[in-house]
């Protein structure tokens, strides 16, 4: 098996950063469409219209978080140029049957692989399928290294045409250190199952007054911000190429404490979500389907176990008031919208302790 880190990573300021330089080198400009799915966050449809192109969402798997193959079909017109795929949570989409009506049709495919480095399908890594692959370091990802992305291109001549763009890109500027550094700080917290909503509240305070990196930028169609003419801080470079060389230890808890999840919680408020035949899965989160979601969230947080509900709306964060901005229509995708009703996720990460693990599980079996 070839690992995703052997092969030539061009580095950017963040995960979207990427998609934005692999939708470029495709050639994907204004008039063009791009197919995502919703059941996403924002970052894809902002590098999507930073090229001044149009956003087309292709709803999720009835159950699932991942595109589903025919719903695809249905969204192609005559100026689709690209199709972006997604590995929820880190379980690998469809990928055979998303293959198949991309081939048919003639468009590169693109994987986000920002939930996942390591999950295989029919035992090829996520991120080997494709024309191009992304990544996201930011926190909350499998690695992180504060705030970058990468691109991983496996068709020759695209390679050729990313390489040629990347000297375009310029290093952040000495502002970008020194909210690095007061993110950084907060993560430390946020790292501790226990402390996670102490953090949490700490992020969002820092984040309005304008202390840490705000996560979005304005949405404004047609203009790009100055995210996507950045590449990665040249020290964070050199913390992703030692994370990455290890990615084998930051990856190897998640299994063990998915399959506690998945074989201990048993509670009637909560679903398991099957993942399909053929997969290898090594998750960001463990999600599952809530009965009453807005409940479990608010007893959660009374027990003090951490309970993240990601994502709350189609395009995740963004308010139905604001989905025309983003070109996503009301009511368009369906199962994306139920999901975005049922869906809570557990941590998975490595400071996650058997205690934890065990306060968990006794929760969900203790709710009713
Ligand atoms: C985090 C994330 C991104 C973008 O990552 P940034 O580094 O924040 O730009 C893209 N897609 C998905 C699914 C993500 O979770």
């Amino acid at each position: 098996m070839i690992r995703t880190t052997e092969l030539e990573q061009f580095t950017y300021f963040r995960g979207r950063v990427a998609l934005f330089a692999i939708l470029r080198a495709l050639g994907v400009g204004p008039g063009d469409q791009v197919i995502t799915q919703a059941f996403t966050c924002l970052a894809v449809p902002e590098a999507i219209m930073a090229r001044g192109a149009q956003p087309v969402y292709a709803d999720v798997e009835p159950a699932g978080f991942n595109m589903d193959a025919s719903d695809l079909r249905r969204k192609l017109t005559a100026r689709t140029r690209a199709v972006i795929i997604q590995h929820t949570y880190g379980i690998p989409a469809d990928l055979d049957g998303l293959l198949a009506v991309v081939g048919q049709a003639g468009l590169p495919l693109i994987e986000d692989c920002c939930h996942t480095i390591a999950s295989t399908y029919h035992g090829i890594l996520v991120g080997r399928h494709g024309v191009a692959a992304f990544y996201s370091y930011e926190w909350g990802k499998p690695v992180v290294v504060g705030i970058g992305g990468s691109a991983v291109i496996h068709d020759p001549s695209l390679r050729e045409a990313v390489r040629a763009q990347y000297g375009s890109f310029l290093y952040p500027g000495s502002w970008f250190h020194v909210r690095l550094r007061a993110q950084q700080l907060v993560h430390q917290l946020a790292y501790r199952p226990f402390l996670y909503y102490v953090a949490r509240w700490l992020y969002h305070r820092l984040g309005s007054v304008g202390a840490a990196q705000s996560n979005y930028n304005p949405i404004d169609p047609g203009h790009a911000a100055r995210d996507f003419s950045l590449r990665m801080a040249m020290p964070l470079q050199g913390r992703l190429h030692k994370q990455l060389a290890h990615v084998d230890e930051l990856t190897r808890h998640s299994p063990d404490i998915a399959e506690a999840y998945a074989e201990r919680i048993q509670s009637p408020v909560v679903a398991h979500v099957p993942v399909g035949e053929g997969r290898d899965v090594v998750y960001a989160r463990y999600p599952l389907l809530a009965a009453d979601k807005p409940r479990l969230l608010a007893a959660a947080r009374r027990a003090n176990v951490e309970l993240a509900e990601w994502y709350t709306t189609p395009i995740h964060p963004v308010p139905a008031s604001d989905w025309q901005r983003v070109g996503y229509e009301a009511g368009s995708c369906p199962q994306a919208e139920m999901r975005c009703r049922q869906v809570v996720t557990l941590p998975v990460h490595a400071t996650v302790g058997s205690a934890d693990v065990e306060r968990t599980i006794q929760f969900f079996n203790e709710c009713k």
